[in-house]
Parts: structure tokens; C-alpha cells; sequence
């Protein structure tokens, strides 16, 4: 159970502390959050240069299972979050028998398995695409050619697609899992989408939950590229279908802290649900500028055991991922042009080599109407050479 912990001191120059396991840029925008509300902040991770090691008050430069490191966060830290899912569970379950630790070992340990995930979602009762888990060759003869053409993909450790491979026979099947070592894998059908969406609530230790709008999500070559977030981005039925779903999802987990979950729309309608991450989402980042509560504010509430208020969008906005691809010719894109139209917010993750895919930063357009940030949307994308959605 999470006690709560006000921001700022006491007067008598005792701070409050707040942890978070992994220094990427979501545990970047959790700092920056958490700062701004008069926390102070402690990231470990072992990269030096880890976007969020480098503003954070702290950065214990150790591995995330060092006993020493997770000793020092705990030492400094009145409660602790992860901003990625595969943080070992062990270090979770350490970190939890001393503080309080949102989301729990247990939540991270469904969501950073693919075959668990999916368990999950049918015990919640939201559909998911037919499947079958391949931990063993035995499994693997035992698939059903209704599976196929389908996409295998590692049970853990995937992201932005990695991991992943597209088959279209039993023989391709058997290739990839080769190729692919082994591993305990689920094979998925491969589904004719027509959109995918996501859907984030954050849910409190008193079990309280918030949610933000529907964000209509697109994809290429497996990694996030545009998020539309304004109201009529997706049938209205549809939204309320998707956030019901994920707060059943989040309440069946007990879950505490921020969760995303992912979904795809089928061509005839039918909503499926994807994939969930315990953590604030990249389809999530366009709340820094377009709500008055972000992803990020929604962690430390829950984290700190502060209230949850029912955010709320003032913005239509997009927001556009600036991969490692932009800057590929070593030289930095054209900011100044970017920054020259109305409602651009630049938001750049310190991060100090691109390469072709990696997450450099995003760009979010806010606008009164609509019609207004799709204009600027697609100004920004062309500035910047992006494919037009
Ligand atoms: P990751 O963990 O890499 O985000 P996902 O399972 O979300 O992995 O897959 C990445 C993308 O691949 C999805 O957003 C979607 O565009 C596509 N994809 C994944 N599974 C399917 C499927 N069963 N049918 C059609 N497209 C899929
Ligand atoms: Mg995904």
C-alpha cells in the first residue's frame, strides 16, 4: 500500500525523493515532471549518458540488478517507478519489500511476456488475435495453418518491432523461429488492420482511475510515426469501447501507476486489443502539451500517492517522432523552420548518436480546431522530409 508523499520540503530542507528504474526519455519526462512539481529525483541506470540520468537530481550508474545500486535508490527514494518493462523482475521484487513501488513486480512480470500478456487480456475478456505460444519444437509442428500468414514474435524483450518476423508458411514458420534461436515465442495471425489506437489511465493505490483520450496511432515499419489525438479521430463507440476495455484490463491487474494499452481496429470495425505497457507510452507524449495533466504528472500522482483529477484535453494536437533517420547525413534538421509555425513543441531527448529508427525526440502540434493542427502537422512533416499521413 502506498503512503502518500508531498512535493517539495518541509521547511527544515528534507526533500522528497522519487526513483525511477531506467533513464530513457520516458524516465526523462518523468523527471522533468516530477521536478516541476518541487520533487527531487533519482534515476539508475548504467549508461552515463542516459537522457534521463542527465537531468535527473541523481543518477546511480549502476546495472539494475546491482545490490549496491538498488540499495542507494532505495536509501534515497521515498517510492519508485520504472519507466520500461524489462526491468528484471527480481530487482522489482527487491525494491518492493522496502518501498513503495508503482507498478508492481507482478504487473511489469504479465506485461514484459507476450504469452502471459495475452493470457491476461482473455481473462479480461477483450479479444485478442488467435495465437499460440511456440516454447518448444513440439509446439511448434503443433500450429494450425489458421495462424498463418501470421507474425512470430519473441515473447520478451520486443519493441519498436524488433523481434519480430512476418511468416507466411509452415516452413517460413520454422525458419524464423530458428532464426530467432529458439525462443519461447507466440505466433500471432497476421489481421487486416484499418487503424491502430491506444488508450492510457493511470489508477491510484485506493484504486481510483483516470483516463486520457483515445490516441489514434500510426505505424511504420513496426515503430510509432504520427499520433492524432483530438476528439472524432475514431468513432466515438469505438473510443468508449477502447477505454472500457483498458480500465478493465488495469483493474484486473490491481494495477498502480500509469498503463498503456494498445489496439488494433480491423477493417470491419471490430476492436482487438494488441499490447500493453506498464508505463508511460510515445503515443501518450502529446499530454506534456495538450492537457492539463500529462502522462507524465498522471506517474507521479500515483506514485506519490497524490490525487487523481480527470485530465482533461484543451488542445487538439499530433505529435511526429523524430527518428535517428533525420539526422542520418550529420547534420542537425531544420529546427528553426520547424519551430517558425504556430503550436510546435520541440521536445529533444539528449540523446547523443542517431541511428536509422532510434527515438530522438518528437514533435507535438497543438491547434484551436482540427483542420488548423493537421495544417501544421503536415507543414512540420514536410519540413522535415517525413512521409505526409
Ligand atoms: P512492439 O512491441 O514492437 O510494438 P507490436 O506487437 O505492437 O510490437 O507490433 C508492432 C506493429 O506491427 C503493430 O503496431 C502493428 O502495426 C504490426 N502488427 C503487430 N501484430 C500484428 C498482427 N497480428 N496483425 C497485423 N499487424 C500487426
Ligand atoms: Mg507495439
Amino acid at each position: 500500500m502506498g503512503a502518500t508523499f508531498l512535493p517539495g520540503t518541509t521547511g527544515s530542507g528534507q526533500q522528497t525523493t522519487l526513483g525511477v528504474m531506467g533513464g530513457g526519455q520516458l524516465g526523462r519526462m518523468f523527471v522533468q515532471a516530477a521536478q516541476a512539481m518541487g520533487y527531487f529525483t533519482a534515476v539508475l541506470d548504467p549508461d552515463v549518458a542516459s537522457p534521463a540520468g542527465l537531468v535527473s537530481h541523481y543518477h546511480i550508474q549502476t546495472d539494475y540488478l546491482d545490490e549496491q545500486g538498488l540499495a542507494q535508490l532505495m536509501q534515497r527514494c521515498a517510492a519508485i517507478t520504472t519507466e520500461f518493462e524489462n526491468v528484471p523482475a527480481p530487482a522489482l521484487m527487491t525494491l518492493g519489500s522496502h518501498r513503495p513501488v508503482a507498478p508492481g513486480a507482478e504487473a511489469v512480470g504479465i506485461a514484459q511476456d507476450r504469452a502471459k500478456e495475452k493470457a491476461h487480456f482473455v481473462r479480461c475478456g477483450v479479444p485478442c488475435a488467435p495465437y499460440a505460444v511456440i516454447d518448444t519444437a513440439a509446439h511448434l509442428a503443433a500450429v494450425t495453418d489458421d495462424l498463418l500468414p501470421g507474425i512470430l514474435k519473441t515473447a520478451r524483450l520486443g519493441y519498436d518491432g524488433k523481434g519480430q518476423v512476418r511468416v507466411k508458411t509452415r516452413a517460413e514458420l520454422a525458419t524464423a523461429w530458428a532464426e530467432l534461436k529458439g525462443v519461447p515465442c507466440v505466433l500471432e495471425k497476421m489481421l487486416p488492420l484499418q487503424a491502430e489506437c491506444s488508450v492510457i489511465v493511470a489508477r491510484g493505490w485506493d484504486g481510483g482511475m483516470v483516463n486520457l483520450p483515445v490516441q489514434l496511432n500510426l505505424h511504420r515499419e513496426g515503430i510509432l510515426a504520427v499520433t492524432e489525438a483530438y476528439e472524432g479521430n475514431l468513432p466515438p463507440a469505438l473510443a468508449k469501447q477502447a477505454v472500457a476495455a483498458t480500465k478493465a484490463i488495469a483493474e484486473e491487474l490491481q494495477y498502480v501507476g500509469v498503463l498503456c494499452v494498445e489496439f488494433f481496429v480491423l477493417q470491419d470495425g471490430t476492436l482487438i486489443v494488441n499490447e500493453m505497457a506498464p508505463r508511460p507510452h510515445n503515443s501518450g507524449h502529446y499530454t506534456v502539451d495538450a492537457c492539463d495533466l500529462s502522462q507524465f504528472d498522471l506517474q507521479v500522482r500515483t506514485l506519490a500517492g497524490l490525487p487523481l483529477v480527470q485530465p482533461r484535453q484543451h488542445s487538439p494536437a499530433i505529435m511526429l517522432n523524430l527518428l535517428g533517420d533525420l539526422w542520418l547525413d550529420n547534420v542537425s534538421p531544420p529546427w528553426d523552420q520547424v519551430l517558425a509555425l504556430p503550436g510546435a513543441h520541440l521536445h529533444l531527448y539528449g540523446k547523443l548518436k542517431a541511428s536509422k529508427g532510434r527515438k530522438m525526440g518528437h514533435l507535438t502540434l497543438t491547434g484551436a480546431t482540427v483542420a488548423e493542427v493537421r495544417a501544421t502537422a503536415l507543414a512540420a512533416a514536410k519540413c522535415l522530409g517525413l512521409e505526409a499521413f
